[in-house]
């Protein structure tokens, strides 16, 4: 199918203002929920198929974010596009002053591979909230997912409507010549930076949902064993390819030997082992060696079970007295790679977080309240919790984004309507009472009174 052909359809179907209507945008949510629902077992399938995700991990950390996302927008809708009357100043009495939150146009919603229905469909919903057309570039590399989706939205709406695009970095190229109203992007800086260019050519808006390194920091303070187990949870939680994992860790020296017994303990209880179904594959080989390539085989403390390139089976290994100076502080990791480093002085780590780029998330576990207002005071990042990991981005009712080097904008619930419409401020005059003090000629007399009033 030509891009040009259907971007134009798009621009027409939009100018209809077909997409516009409350009704309209609602009906479109359901019926995507409801394709969604119908078809939960396909969806399954092809995850499996693409890096071995279990259906459990595929409906809790995928499904249901999509599914409260448009229940959210059920529910929400009529109040979010609802015009709203602010106040009117002074100067532009009489008369009534409204926020209109006005549909943008065609966008284009690119994901990335490593959470591909939540991240290519939650983007979608927001759109669609907002009353737009949508070109969706799901990632190429999970291909079963990709064709799945492909053929939901497809076969079920309007070419002029929604459209999925399959294919990887020439079709993105290409895609990206042509003029949006807004780019909703979601992958690695790098490629968001090849994105915010070609959107900078049209002016275009963009949202970049990116990455980077996510600290976690255990302090004496913290409950030890709850730590741990929420620590894990959220770095293994699909092998460690989530933009928002604990990419390292932070542990104050006195505890560090009790720390990582007790990580051996909980990864022994869970064993993420090759043939379990809570533990899903590398995505592909390049990955699978890329990760290789980042430990240093001197600092490993600890790996739970054995690595099986033919499955691309990576077992979660745990390095200690790791540094700055290593390789695997030198990019996100992405993966199931666990390094710890040591501190003394909690300030001083602060400090050393923030010379680094801004991260997407930030985890502290700590029971002093000293130290949780330092850790929001110091650190800048994109969300993230106190006392547990990764869950933040299960809230619909917090804005989900990134800051600095690990994104722009944010999304879902609210935030992702806002993402998705414009704030079109309207000033509504009455036809009487006109001054005459702003008008030509200007006095002296017209000046003092004009200050007098404002
Ligand atoms: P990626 O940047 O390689 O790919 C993302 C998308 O860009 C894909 O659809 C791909 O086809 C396209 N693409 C790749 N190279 C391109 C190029 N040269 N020109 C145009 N398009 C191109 O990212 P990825 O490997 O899919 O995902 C991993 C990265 O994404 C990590 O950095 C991770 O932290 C980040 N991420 C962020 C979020 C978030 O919500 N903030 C979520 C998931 C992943």
């Amino acid at each position: 199918m030509d891009l040009q052909q259907i971007h134009e359809s798009q621009r027409q179907f939009f100018l209809s203002g077909a997409t516009k209507s409350i009704n309209f945008r609602k009906q479109q949510l359901f019926k995507l929920k409801e394709l969604l629902k119908s078809n939960e077992e396909k969806c399954y399938d092809a995850i499996y198929k693409d890096f071995r995700k279990s259906p459990f991990e595929t409906y809790t950390n995928e499904l249901t974010i999509i599914y409260s996302e448009i229940d959210f927008y059920l529910k929400h809708l009529d109040r979010l596009a609802k015009p709203k009357r602010v106040r009117t100043n002074l100067a532009n009495l009489p008369g009534k002053s409204y926020r209109y939150s006005d549909p943008l146009g065609i966008t284009l919603l690119i994901g990335a591979w490593n959470y591909p229905y939540q991240l290519t469909l939650a983007p979608l919903v927001s759109a669609i909230a907002g009353g737009n057309t949508a070109m969706i570039k799901p990632s190429e590399l999970p291909e079963q997912t990709m064709l799945f989706m492909e053929e939901l939205i497809n076969t079920n709406f309007p070419k002029e409507y929604l459209y999925v695009i399959k294919g990887g970095i020439p079709e993105t190229t290409a895609l990206l010549e042509l003029r949006y109203d807004k780019i909703f992007f979601t992958g690695s800086p790098k490629v968001g930076k090849i994105v915010y260019q070609a959107a900078a050519k049209h002016l275009c808006p963009v949202t970049l949902e990116l990455g980077g390194k996510s600290p976690a920091i255990i302090t004496p303070s913290a409950d030890l064993k709850v730590a741990v187990k929420r620590l894990i949870w959220g770095k293994f939680l699909n092998s460690g390819q989530t933009c928002i994992a604990p990419d390292y860790l932070y542990v104050h020296e006195s505890i560090k030997d009790q720390v990582l017994q007790m990580i051996k303990i909980v990864l022994e209880e869970i064993r993420y082992t090759e043939h379990s179904d809570h533990y899903v594959s590398i995505i592909n080989r390049r990955n699978y060696d890329r990760l290789e390539q980042m430990i240093n085989k001197d600092k490993v403390a600890y790996i739970s079970g054995k690595n099986n390139p033919e499955l691309l089976h990576f077992a979660p290994t745990i390095m200690t007295d790791v540094s700055w100076e290593d390789q695997v502080m030198q990019e996100e990791i992405f993966g199931p790679i666990l390094p710890i480093l040591t501190y003394i002085d909690l300030e001083q780590t602060y400090q050393i977080i923030s010379q680094q780029e801004k991260p997407l998330s930030a985890y502290l576990f700590s029971n002093e309240s000293l130290e949780k207002e330092m850790f929001l005071e110091y650190l800048s990042f994109g969300g993230g919790c106190i006392n547990d990991t990764i869950m933040h981005v299960a809230n619909e009712y917090l804005p989900f984004g990134g800051v600095g080097n690990s994104g722009i904008g944010n999304y879902h619930g609210e935030a992702g309507f806002q993402c998705f419409t414009h704030q079109k401020s309207v000033l509504k005059k009455a036809t009487w009472g006109e001054p005459n003090i702003k008008y030509p000629p200007y006095t002296e007399t017209k000046l003092k009174w004009i200050k007098r009033l404002l």
